[in-house]
């Protein structure tokens, strides 16, 4: 906190898309009155020893204010490039990916009670990008699982718990095949399971609790599911499916030296510049920032103020099924503020 009274945030617009909906988020923050001053920095990769890397002001800058709002990134893809996101989520130690799927009122999706939270280890697992050949024809690909990794993870995952006022976490699994390292993620929750006797906690099979959800999410409105990498990135996925796609589901990197939120959708280059972007899925990834910082007053107050356009389904973007531009879209949520 400066001595201006106002949060200094680290604001990486992106590409594609992200310059448009991120001013749509400082458009309504600002009207929002939000005390938050934002730095804006480009994390477009530059030429180092013969590496691409992100440029050392924006390392700097997510360093200093340890928060950050994210745009997506293009990532180039077969071009010797490493992912831009893949080196964020390193150099700032993101170890837990948080993904909250809410249906949205007016949005008419197949099911109108989702309510899930899901959170993914971001650091290891079968994404610890250990593969080599081992004879011709033959491939290995390690997975590798930690007990400091899951221990990390499955307590952020009480914590979080604790702070949204769910009262179960469910760790998700394939134990029953995978004995020694899902196995080890098991026992990191269940030691973690005993420091909060408030919360009930349990262990599911991944493959169930998919067949599960997609037959009733509802039941899984009580808890925060946890899990290894793999089993995290696509079950986010499955959910936000549930709730009508990616144009709508914010998720958070909380990691040791910063945290980073950002939309679940890419850069969308086929609607890029033309005025036509969601901007919601960066708002709500916003308002999960907010909360991060225990700034809840104002998350509440702009989330009603845009859940209330989407519901009222006047002024929505093509991707909700209406015609509002996202400048249009942004000026509505304005008004709802005042
Ligand atoms: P995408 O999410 O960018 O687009 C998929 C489809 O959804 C497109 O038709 C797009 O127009 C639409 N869409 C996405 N977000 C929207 C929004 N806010 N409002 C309205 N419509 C929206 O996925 P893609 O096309 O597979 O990827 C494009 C680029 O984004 C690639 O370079 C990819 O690597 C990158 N990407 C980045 C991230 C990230 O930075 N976290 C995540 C996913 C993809």
């Amino acid at each position: 906190k400066g001595s201006n009274g106002k949060y200094t945030v680290t604001l990486i617009p992106g590409d594609g898309i992200g310059p448009e909906i991120s001013k749509s988020v400082k458009d309504i923050y600002a009207a929002a009155k939000v005390p938050i001053d934002w730095e804006e920095v480009s994390v477009a990769p530059i030429l180092k020893g013969g590496k691409t890397v992100i440029p050392d002001a924006a390392i700097n800058s997510v360093k200093k204010n340890t928060v950050a709002l994210k745009g997506p990134l293009a990532t180039p893809i077969g071009k010797g490039h490493v992912s831009l996101n893949l080196t964020l989520r390193r150099t700032f130690n993101l170890f837990a990916n948080v993904r909250p799927c809410v249906s949205i009122k007016g949005f008419k999706t197949p099911y109108d009670d989702v309510n899930t939270v899901l959170i993914r280890e971001n650091t290891e697992g079968e994404y610890s990008g250990i593969e080599h050949e081992v004879v011709d024809g033959v491939v290995q690909s390690i997975k590798l699982i930690t007990w400091d990794a899951s221990e990390r993870v499955a307590r952020y995952a009480f914590h979080y718990a604790k702070a949204s006022g769910r009262s179960r976490v469910t760790a998700v699994h394939k134990a029953n095949i995978m004995k020694m390292s899902d196995g080890m993620f098991l026992s990191a929750c269940r030691q973690v399971a005993k420091e909060f006797p408030g919360i009930t906690y349990d262990e599911d099979l991944l493959d169930r609790v998919c067949l599960q959800i997609v037959q009733n999410p509802k039941p899984y409105a009580d808890r925060v599911m946890v899990m290894p990498n793999l089993y995290g990135d696509i079950l986010s996925d499955m959910c936000a499916g549930l709730i009508g796609g990616l144009g709508l589901t914010p998720s958070g990197n909380i990691g040791r030296d910063a945290s980073i939120f950002e939309a679940v959708h890419g850069s969308a280059p086929d609607i890029a510049g033309k005025g036509l972007a969601n901007p919601t899925a960066l708002l709500l990834s916003s308002l999960m920032m907010l909360r991060h910082m225990n700034l809840d007053e104002y998350a509440a107050k702009i989330e009603k103020a845009a859940l209330t356009t989407i519901a009222e389904g006047k002024t929505i973007t093509g991707d909700l099924g209406g015609k509002a531009s996202t400048q249009e879209y942004t000026e509505a949520i304005i008004k709802k503020l005042a």
